[in-house]
C-alpha cells in the first residue's frame, strides 16, 4: 500500500474539521444530548492539533510538537468526558486537562529530550488511557439498551490497544524499517487507520445519540411521565401481545380495573398536586403487589388496569384485594394529610383460549360499577351470568350484570 503521509494529513485535517462541524450541527439540532457538543469540539480540537504537526520544520518545535500533542491528548480528554456526560456523569476538569499536563512536564525532562521512542511511547500511552477511558465510561452505561454501544466499546478499545502496542511492534516486527519513527511505513500504517477510526467513530457517537433521542421518544409515548407506569396505549398493546401469547397457551389470567374513590373531592380539599401524589402512591403500591410478568397501566385520569397472567380465579382476587386494603393504607394520609384515598376494583377472570381485551375491560367495568354502587372501597367480581348475557349479545344494564362480591 502506497500513500502520501502529506496527501494523508490533509484529508485527516479535512475530515477530523468535516466531522466536528457534523456533530456540532447535529447538536445544536437536538440540544438534549450535550455529549454530541463535547465530541464536535473534541473533532476541532483534534483537526487544529494535526494542522500544528503539519507546521513542523516550519515553526518551532514548542508550537508544532508540544502543544500540537497538548491539543491532541485534550481532544481525547474532551471524547472521555463527552462519554462521561452521555452517561449522565459530571465532566472531570481536572482530567480534562491531565494529559497534556502531564506531556507538557515530562517533555522537560533532558531524558526524554532526548528519546523520540520514548517520547512516543507516552504520547501512546495518554491516548490510550483516554481512548481506554472512554470504552469504559461507554461500558458502565451498558443497562441502557443501545445497540451502537457495542460497536463504540469495540472500536474504542481496539484502537487504543493499537495506540499502545505501536512501539513494542515497531522494535519486533521485522518489517520494520529501522528505529525511526517518523518517515517509516509505520507512520503511514497509523495515520490510515486512525482516519479511519475517526471517521467510523464519529459515525457510531452519532448514532448512540440519535439511538438515544428514538429510545426516550418510544419511552415518552408509551410510559405515564406521572406515575411512570404504562399509559393507556402501551397497556392496550401489551395486552394485545398478551392475549396473541394467550391464545397459544391459554392459562387462566385476569384483568382488573380500577378507579379511585371520590378522586374529585380529593382535588377540591387537598389541591391538584396532592390528588397527584395519590396517583404516584397508588401506582407505587400496584408495582409492587403485581409481579414483573403481569402488566399494570394508567388508563387515563384516576382509572387504571392490570392483567394477572397464568394465575387462577381466587389468588388473582386475593391480589387484587391485596392491592385495595395496601393502597388504603399507604394512602391514609399523603404529603402530612388525612387524604384517606381508596379504589374500587373490578375484576373479571378469563381461563377460555379466547383473552378478548375490549371484552374482558368491559365486563371488569361492569363488576367496577357494582363496586362503586356498593360503598367503593370494595372489589367485585365479574359474574359467569353477565359473561353469559354478553355472549349471547343481550345488553345487559349494569344493575342486571350480576357482579358478585367475592369477598
Ligand atoms: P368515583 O368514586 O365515582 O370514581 O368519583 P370520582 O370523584 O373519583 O370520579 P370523577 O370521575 O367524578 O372525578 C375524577 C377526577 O379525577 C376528576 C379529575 O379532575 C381528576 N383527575 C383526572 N386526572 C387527574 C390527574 O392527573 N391529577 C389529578 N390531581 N386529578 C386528576
Ligand atoms: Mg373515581
Ligand atoms: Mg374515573
Amino acid at each position: 500500500m502506497n500513500l502520501d503521509v502529506n496527501t494523508l494529513f490533509m484529508v485527516t485535517i479535512y475530515v477530523e474539521a468535516i466531522l466536528g462541524l457534523l456533530l456540532l450541527f447535529a447538536w445544536v439540532q437536538n440540544t438534549a444530548i450535550t455529549a454530541v457538543a463535547w465530541w464536535g469540539f473534541a473533532y476541532l480540537v483534534r483537526a487544529a492539533s494535526i494542522v500544528l504537526f503539519g507546521m513542523f520544520g516550519n515553526v518551532p518545535d514548542l508550537i508544532s510538537i508540544d502543544l500540537a500533542n497538548a491539543l491532541l491528548f485534550t481532544a481525547f480528554a474532551l471524547t472521555w468526558t463527552g462519554a462521561r456526560v452521555f452517561d449522565g456523569r459530571p465532566a472531570e476538569p481536572v482530567y480534562l486537562v491531565t494529559g497534556a499536563v502531564l506531556w507538557l512536564l515530562v517533555c522537560r525532562l533532558p531524558v526524554l529530550t532526548e528519546s523520540l521512542d520514548a517520547r512516543v511511547l507516552i504520547s501512546s500511552g495518554i491516548i490510550t488511557a483516554y481512548t481506554w477511558l472512554t470504552a469504559y465510561e461507554f461500558w458502565q452505561g451498558r443497562a441502557e439498551a443501545l445497540v451502537s454501544r457495542w460497536p463504540a466499546i469495540f472500536m474504542l478499545f481496539a484502537h487504543g490497544a493499537l495506540f499502545l502496542l505501536r512501539t513494542p511492534l515497531i522494535a519486533i516486527l521485522p518489517w520494520s524499517p529501522g528505529n525511526n519513527m517518523l518517515g517509516s511505513v509505520w507512520l503511514t500504517v497509523l495515520s490510515f487507520e486512525a482516519l479511519l477510526f475517526t471517521i467510523s467513530i464519529a459515525f457510531i457517537l452519532l448514532a448512540m445519540a440519535k439511538e438515544r433521542t428514538e429510545l426516550r421518544h418510544r419511552e415518552a409515548a408509551l410510559v405515564d411521565p406521572l406515575t411512570g407506569i404504562a399509559n393507556r396505549r402501551a397497556f392496550l398493546q401489551e395486552a394485545a401481545a398478551h392475549a396473541k401469547r394467550h391464545m397459544g397457551n391459554p392459562r387462566p389470567s385476569s384483568v382488573l380495573l380500577i378507579d379511585l374513590d371520590h378522586f374529585k373531592s380529593i382535588n377540591d380539599r387537598y389541591g391538584h398536586a396532592v390528588g397527584d401524589q395519590v396517583l404516584e402512591v397508588f401506582a407505587e403500591t400496584a408495582r409492587q403487589t403485581v409481579r414483573a410478568s403481569d402488566l399494570i397501566g394508567r388508563l387515563g385520569g384516576e382509572e387504571f388496569a392490570a392483567v394477572l397472567t397464568d394465575m387462577p380465579q381466587d389468588k388473582a382476587f386475593a391480589v387484587a384485594e391485596r392491592l385495595r386494603a395496601d393502597f388504603a393504607q399507604a394512602a391514609a394520609t399523603v404529603d402530612g394529610r388525612p387524604v384517606g384515598a381508596t379504589v374500587s376494583v373490578g375484576i373479571v377472570n378469563c381461563d377460555g383460549p379466547l383473552f378478548d381485551v375490549a371484552g374482558l375491560l368491559a365486563q371488569a367495568d361492569q363488576a367496577l360499577y357494582f363496586a362503586k354502587e356498593r360503598g367503593r372501597n370494595r372489589v367485585e367480581v365479574a359474574s359467569l351470568d353477565a359473561i353469559l348475557d354478553r355472549a349471547a349479545g343481550t345488553k345487559a344494564a349494569p344493575a342486571s350484570a350480576v357482579a358478585q362480591n367475592a369477598a
